[in-house]
C-alpha cells in the first residue's frame, strides 16, 4: 500500500496503549479511523480527543470475543467509511501465573480474546477486503511472547504462539489466492500500557466467584509489568514500524529488535 491518505483503517483495542497510538498515527496520516474497544467509557474519551483535533474517526464499542460484535464492526466500517484497507486486530489482555494454578476462566477469557479476537477480526474482515479488490493489510498483534516462552506466563505465551502461527498461515493463503491483501504480525516487547491493569474490564461472564486465583506468582508478574519494566519501543514509535511494514509489505515487525523475516519457507 502506497498512499494512506482517504483510506479507512480499523483498530480493536484502540482505547489504550499500542491500539490508541495506531489510532492517532493512522489520523495523522489522513486516514478514516474506526476504534473498536470493549470499554465504552474510554472508548468516547478516545474517539472525542481525535474529533476534536480534527479528524475522521467513529467509535464502535466491540467485545472481539464475540464473532456477532466483530461482524458488526466491519459492517460500520463500510457503512461509515465505505470499506475497510488496514485492519489491526490488536485487543488483548494478560492474565498470568503458575499453569496449574491459573483457573479455567483466565484460561478461557485468554483464549476468548487473544486468539478468538483474531479469528473472529479476520473471518469478518478478509473476505470483505478481498471483495474491495484493492490493496489491503491486516495486522495481527502478537508479542515477542510469541517467539519466546518464560515462566508465569504460559497462557499468554500459548495464546500469542498460536497468533503467529494462525497469522503466517494466512499471509501464505493470502500470498497464493489474494496478493493485494497484506499481513503482518506485531510483537512488541514488555511495555507499560494498561494491560497490567486488564482486569479493570474482566466481562462478567470470566467473573464468577474465586475465578480470579490470586497467587504469589499471578501478583509478582501483574506487580512486574505494572512497575513499568519496558523493554519495547514506546508505542508510539511501534506504530511508526507499523506504518512502514504495511508499505513494504513485511510479515514481521518487531518492537526494537529490527525486522526480521520469517525463518519459513515462504510460498509466493
Ligand atoms: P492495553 O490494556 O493498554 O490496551 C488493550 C485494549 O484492549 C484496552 O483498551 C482494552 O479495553 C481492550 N480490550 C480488552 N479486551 C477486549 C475485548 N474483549 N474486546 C475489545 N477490546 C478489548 O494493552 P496494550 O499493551 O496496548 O495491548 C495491546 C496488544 O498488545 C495486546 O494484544 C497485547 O497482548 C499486546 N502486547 C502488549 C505488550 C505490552 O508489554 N504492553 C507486549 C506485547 C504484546
Amino acid at each position: 500500500m502506497e498512499t494512506f491518505q482517504g483510506k479507512t483503517a480499523v483498530v480493536t483495542g484502540a482505547a489504550s496503549g499500542i491500539g490508541h497510538a495506531l489510532a492517532l498515527r493512522f489520523c495523522e496520516e489522513g486516514m478514516n479511523v474506526v476504534l473498536a474497544d470493549i470499554e465504552p467509557a474510554a472508548l468516547t474519551a478516545a474517539v472525542s480527543e481525535l474529533e476534536s483535533s480534527g479528524y475522521s474517526v467513529c467509535g464502535v464499542v466491540t467485545d472481539v470475543a464475540k464473532p456477532e460484535q466483530v461482524s458488526a464492526l466491519a459492517d460500520a466500517a463500510f457503512d461509515t467509511f465505505g470499506g475497510a484497507h488496514i485492519v489491526c486486530n490488536n485487543a488483548g489482555i494478560f492474565t498470568g501465573g503458575l499453569l496449574w494454578e491459573e483457573s479455567l476462566a483466565d484460561y478461557q477469557w485468554s483464549l476468548d480474546v487473544n486468539l478468538w479476537g483474531v479469528i473472529h477480526g479476520v473471518r469478518a474482515f478478509v473476505p470483505r477486503m478481498i471483495d474491495q479488490g484493492e490493496p489491503c493489510h491486516v495486522v495481527n498483534t502478537a508479542s515477542m511472547a510469541a517467539l519466546t516462552t518464560m515462566p508465569f506466563a504460559g497462557v499468554y505465551h500459548m495464546t500469542k504462539h498460536a497468533v503467529l502461527a494462525f497469522s503466517e498461515s494466512l499471509y501464505h493463503e493470502l500470498a497464493l489466492t489474494a496478493p493485494q491483501v497484506g499481513v503482518s504480525v506485531l510483537c512488541p516487547e514488555l511495555i507499560k500500557t494498561g494491560i497490567a491493569n486488564c482486569d479493570r474490564n474482566r466481562p462478567a461472564q470470566y467473573s464468577g466467584e474465586g475465578d480470579i486465583v490470586e497467587s504469589d506468582a499471578r501478583t509478582m508478574v501483574h506487580d512486574s509489568i505494572a512497575s513499568g519494566v519496558s523493554s519495547g519501543l514506546p508505542p508510539r514509535e511501534m506504530a511508526e514500524r507499523v506504518l512502514e511494514a504495511v508499505k513494504d509489505n513485511r510479515f514481521y515487525i518487531l518492537s526494537n529488535d529490527g525486522w526480521m523475516e520469517s525463518a519459513r519457507t515462504r510460498i509466493e
